[in-house]
């Protein structure tokens, strides 16, 4: 996104602000939370934060943690290149616009607590659970629900529980999984454009109010990012894997791996070691 436009959302003012943090550096914001993987600061306007990008892997519900140098960068560019592609589809998304090497202004959403999660071949929990073989594929794409809540490991849930404890109205759940479908479509023939299969993938949506008096008046969009740190992503030739697999499973070269997707989609990393 360019400055003049975000001159013309933002301000002049909060542009050069924005703008005056370091390649890779946190700029003085209020931090208003810490997660797994990033960092979200107040934004510089209302209804904006600022999401960064750490180098922080976690797995297995955050059993397993470690530091990989170049990571939250390549994420940060990679979700970028998605999430502005999917909003080119016309899918509403929180994504505004990447300030530096780390960090993305984003939109402020009251954040579903639900994590979406689909699946076109079998990997992962999937296959523990149902004592599948990693690597069948399904016979149709399959959507999953979590609560998103560590403290009880994100456990499998129903439409019904959602419904249930109220945690999306029906009509909100229709447009997430519509939203969702038209995702994994997009992606799987993004990924195998460039010689990759999109095994499965996790998304979080959010509700952006326009008005906060009526809490009808709101709009679903796609939250958090999309990146190697949330897809399973195998090369097409070989069924290498290309994603955070690679940290779970100690098999290495994670940053590598995530650097093939970034250069297959063409995105332009900055030098990691700078
Ligand atoms: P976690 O919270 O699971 O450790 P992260 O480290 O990725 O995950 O932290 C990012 C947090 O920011 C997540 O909890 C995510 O739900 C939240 N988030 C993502 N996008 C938005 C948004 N647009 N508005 C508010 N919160 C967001
Ligand atoms: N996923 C995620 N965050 C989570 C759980 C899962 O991004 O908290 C992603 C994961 O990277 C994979 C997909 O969702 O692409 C399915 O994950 P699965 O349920 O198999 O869980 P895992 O293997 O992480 O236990």
């Amino acid at each position: 996104m360019s400055t003049q436009f975000l001159n013309v959302f933002l301000g002049e003012q909060y542009t050069r602000h924005l703008f005056l943090g370091t390649k890779t550096n946190m700029t003085k914001r209020k931090q208003l939370y810490e997660g797994k993987a990033k960092v979200i600061f107040e934004g510089p306007e209302a209804g904006t934060l600022v999401q960064y990008f750490k180098d922080d892997a976690t797995a297995f519900n955050a059993q397993k943690k470690d530091v990989i140098k170049g990571k939250g960068v390549l994420n940060n560019y990679i979700s970028e290149h998605i999430m502005t592609a999917v909003g080119d589809l016309g899918i509403p998304g929180h994504f505004i616009a990447r300030l530096n090497d780390r960090e993305q202004l984003i939109r402020k959403l009251e954040i579903i607590p639900i994590e979406v999660v689909v699946r076109n071949v079998a990997a992962g929990s999937i296959c523990s659970r149902l004592g599948l073989d990693e690597g069948t594929t399904l016979n149709n794409t399959l959507v999953e629900f979590c609560l998103k809540d560590d403290s009880l490991g994100d456990p499998i849930i129903a439409p019904e529980h959602i419904f249930t404890f109220g945690w999306t109205t029906k009509d909100e759940l229709e447009i997430i999984v519509e939203d969702t479908l038209r995702i994994n479509d997009f992606l799987t023939g993004l990924f195998l454009g460039i010689g990759v299969r999109l095994i499965d993938f996790k998304l979080e949506f959010g509700r952006l109010y326009h008005d906060q008096d009526a809490a009808d008046d709101n709009v679903i969009m796609l939250a958090d990012e999309i990146s190697p740190d949330n897809c399973r992503l195998w090369d097409a030739q070989t069924n290498e894997k290309m994603d955070k697999d690679r940290f779970r499973r100690d098999l290495g070269g994670l940053v590598e791996a995530y650097q093939e997707i970034a250069n297959r989609l063409g995105i332009k990393i900055p030098d990691l070691d700078s």
